[in-house]
């Protein structure tokens, strides 16, 4: 089913204590709102609208920029208001379904989104939803309480799941006094049929200040880290130079390949996607492709950093492994770090470079070509 999702991110959480908006307050070292963005971009939801608060619009694009079908619009004076400018973003090209999310509930998965969307299979509606535990009480107007039984009663949480039509349809009939406090609550009253998805304490939402402590802990489950590696090897032939980790180092020979024949960036170009599971370097950049011919291999390892990103993935470290008995490495290899980890955008302490030689054994030990071996660490939404 072709999705797209609404994120309101434009409430001022003044609940959560002093101190900025919780949208852009830290989790696990990135801002509240990055992650249901990353969340819901790698479940599939395109495009995903963030409806910020107005003033923040470029603040969001700045931190979001590299989401695959980002839109961003500004929120009303109401979260109903801010939701509508979010479906509103979506009128040119409707999608089938939406799903409606609020930004402090961060700890939002793939697998969320799946039970959601098979729950709405059948329905107009279908939202997440805990049994309450806790018994529940009314108080009188005098404080006399008066026990009310829990029976079926379920508490709702986001992100909830709409057909896009009934919902917009839905909130172009809403008549009541005030605003509906959820969006299932708009389509129950123009007579659409909502069902219960199974909730997941995990989707909490950041309210008081003491939740944030609560959610850093629940932060490390949901995200998953893996490992990517990549091998490449090429044979010496006629040159005086050889390209290596993005350097170009002199040596009596050169190395023969259909692009720059750079070892040490082929390999963590393909460590790269393999931690994302999107093939391989001669998938995405063939060698019988002209394009290719004597490519600089630094635009390999770009565009597979865009695939990483695109998965709502962060790169922790790489470590890569140069094999040969020549070129010396070791002249070179605070600069091959530096130029990797400049590619990967990461800090210095986040990339190694090592070299070994094969003892004279081997491909490399007879100095027939060099190769190389890359590992690599992404963290992605669970
Ligand atoms: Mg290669």
């Amino acid at each position: 089913m072709r999705f797209s999702a609404v994120i309101v991110a434009a409430g001022s959480g003044s609940r959560a204590g002093p101190g900025q908006a919780k949208q852009w307050r830290l989790l696990g070292g990135r801002p509240v709102l990055s992650w249901s963005a990353e969340a819901l971009a790698a479940a599939g939801a395109d495009p995903l609208v963030v409806v910020a608060p107005p003033g923040d619009e470029d603040k969001a694009r700045a931190r979001l920029r590299h989401l695959p079908g980002l839109k961003v619009c500004a929120g009303g004076a109401t979260r109903a208001e801010s939701v509508r400018n979010g479906l509103q973003a979506l009128a040119a090209d409707p999608p089938e379904a939406v799903l409606v999310h609020d930004a402090a509930r961060p700890l939002v998965t793939r697998g969320h989104v799946e039970t959601l969307l098979q729950a709405l299979e059948g329905a107009d509606g279908a939202v997440p939803a805990l049994p309450v535990a806790d018994t529940v009480k009314r108080a009188d107007a005098s404080g006399a309480l008066r026990t009310t039984p829990r029976e079926g009663l379920l508490r709702i949480q986001t992100p909830q799941a709409f057909r896009y039509g009934v919902l917009v349809d839905a909130y172009a009939r809403w008549t009541g006094r005030e605003a509906p406090t959820d969006d299932a609550a708009a389509v129950e009253a123009a007579g659409g049929r909502v069902v219960a998805a199974p909730g997941d304490p995990a989707l909490m939402k950041l309210t008081y200040p003491e939740d944030f402590a609560m959610a850093e802990a629940l932060a490390v489950q949901a995200r998953v880290t893996r490992i990517g590696q990549g091998f490449d090897a090429h044979r010496f032939g006629p040159g005086d130079s050889v390209w290596l980790c993005g350097l170009n180092i002199p040596h009596d020979q050169g190395l023969v390949g259909h692009s720059d024949a750079d070892v040490g960036l082929h390999a963590l170009t393909d460590a790269l996607l393999g931690a994302v599971g999107r093939a391989d370097i001669g998938e995405h950049f063939p060698p019988s492709d002209p394009r290719w011919r004597g490519a600089a291999s630094d635009q390999f390892v770009r565009h597979a950093v865009e695939l990483v990103r695109e998965a709502g993935g962060r790169i922790v470290n790489a470590d890569l492994t140069l094999i040969c008995e020549a070129p010396k490495i070791r002249p070179h290899r605070e600069a091959m770090r530096a130029r990797v980890a400049e590619l990967l955008e990461l800090p210095l302490d986040r990339v190694s470079v090592k070299a070994t030689t094969t003892e004279g054994m081997g491909f490399t030990g007879r100095r027939e070509g060099l190769a190389a071996q890359a590992v690599v660490a992404v963290e992605t939404p669970a």
